[in-house]
């Protein structure tokens, strides 16, 4: 429930938009859903003059979470406002227990020292959680992008989505028992495509869950039913998205692809490849939140066999499976094939090189390049970030990589795009954190009060 609070002055002076390489106001991304909670401030309300100084609030408490506001002064400078709106609107962020306002001088400087802006050690935080092919990982994740430690558990013996999403909501019940900070919500980052609006899980082929199973409602049934502790918000708004989709919100936000305006992530955890774009701070996720499904994109249509039932897809070209393939080597059964594939993925630049696995790098980065120069030629991102395996393969190949992708361009050297590492670690996990956070970055008066 919004607080009463209306501290916050409407600005004077004309207002001009704030620079768009650097959005102050995260849009929602995929799979946002607060049933029963707040509702995103939208643009319309955005427009209405007397609450311009009431709609700052998301947008600065934005800046500040993201980095790009540490000082007031920095803060009224990417608001383009007054000294005295900033005042105001810091000084309700910090009364919403959401951000601390430092005045002492920092010592030092010249001139007048700027208020220091930092997200509150003490505030509320979020359950952020993700099901992985062969675990589950759970953490409490405050503003400003800090995760604790996160904790893994086993997969269900069954997989049955409702038991599986029963043990998600049950690990973090646990966890925001365990804390005295209120909890505001939990987000879920699943490695398969969820529809929007309605939160369906499609292709679920890791689990054998029956395609269509209404993810959302189901996730959402499971955290009514758990015990979050006196210091949750009740009912707590539950969310959840697809894995590749958040970890481009959290490197976008707070990694590799911070000011990239037309940001695309590609990356291959342990089973296939995933993909996601941000456009000026907004996932694109298509008509239905199932675009960039960029794992069936062909780079050999002589290639291995791909689940969809094609042959020579990127999953199916440069996932760690197909570089144990190129290399003609068999994984060890007993360990985690992803470990495995870095491995041998890194001992390709290894002193001296492994002539095998910089064989089997180089038939897979080629691969992976065709793909990406394909992306690129359609999507013209001006930043690529890679993470999971193909960030190894980044590492071990960057030249051949970047080559391969100028080579296969419209634009070829001339328009070479950063190929940069992913930097978030646990980055799904803090994309789920960014999806809880949505509605409270879209309007901080949604935080309650007092004991929630
Ligand atoms: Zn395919």
């Amino acid at each position: 429930m919004p607080t009463s609070s209306t501290s916050a002055q409407p600005p004077t002076g004309p207002q001009r938009p704030a620079d768009p390489r650097t959005p102050p106001d995260p849009q929602p991304p995929a799979g946002s859903r607060t049933p029963g909670g707040p509702r995103p401030a939208g643009a319309e309300h955005r427009r209405a003059a007397p609450d311009r100084g009431r709609t700052l609030l998301g947008p600065a408490l934005a800046l500040v979470h993201t980095g790009r506001a540490p000082t007031r002064s920095a803060l009224t400078t990417a608001l383009d406002v007054t000294r005295a709106t900033a005042g105001a609107v810091t000084g309700e962020l910090e009364a919403l227990g959401l951000i601390t306002v430092d005045s002492r001088p920092a010592g030092g400087g010249r001139g007048r020292p700027s208020h220091r802006l930092a997200i509150d050690p003490a505030g509320p935080v979020v359950v952020a959680a993700q099901i992985h092919a062969d675990s589950l990982s759970v953490t409490l994740a405050g503003l400003g992008g800090s995760l604790d430690k996160p904790r893994y558990l086993p997969l269900p013996a069954a997989t049955d989505p409702v038991r599986m999403l029963r043990a998600v909501a049950e690990a973090g019940a646990d966890l925001a028992r365990s804390t005295h900070r209120r909890c505001l919500g939990i987000a879920l980052a699943l490695p398969n495509p969820v529809t929007e609006p309605d939160g369906t899980a499609l292709a679920a082929l890791h689990f054998s869950w029956p395609s269509g199973t209404p993810v959302a409602d189901l996730f959402d049934e499971e955290v009514r039913r758990a015990d979050f502790g006196p210091r949750a918000r009740t009912p707590l708004p539950s969310a959840v998205a697809n894995d590749a989709n958040l970890a481009a919100l959290a490197e976008h936000r707070h990694g590799a692809g911070r000011d990239a305006r037309h940001l695309l992530l590609v990356t291959s955890g342990h089973r296939g490849v995933g993909g996601a774009l941000v456009i000026d701070g907004r996932l694109h996720t298509g008509s239905a939140g199932l675009a960039l499904e960029v794992g069936h994109l062909t780079v050999d249509p002589l290639g291995r066999p791909c689940g969809c039932g094609n042959r020579g897809c990127l999953n199916a070209e440069t996932d760690p499976e197909a570089l144990f393939v190129a290399a003609g080597l068999t994984p060890d059964p007993l360990t985690p094939l992803f470990e495995q594939a870095r491995s041998l993925a890194r001992s390709a630049a290894a002193d001296p090189p492994d002539p095998v696995a910089e064989a089997a790098v180089a038939h897979v980065v080629d691969r992976l390049g065709l793909g990406l120069a394909g992306l690129v030629n359609i999507l013209n991102p001006d930043r690529i970030v890679l993470s999971g395996l193909h960030l190894d393969l980044l590492a071990v190949a960057p030249e051949r990589l970047a080559a391969v992708v100028a080579d296969r361009c419209l634009w070829g050297r001339s328009g070479r795009v950063p190929i940069v590492p992913a930097q978030v670690d646990h980055a799904g996990l803090a994309g789920a954190a960014e999806l809880a956070w949505e509605p409270y970055l879209q309007d901080p008066q949604a935080v309650p009060t007092g004991r929630a």
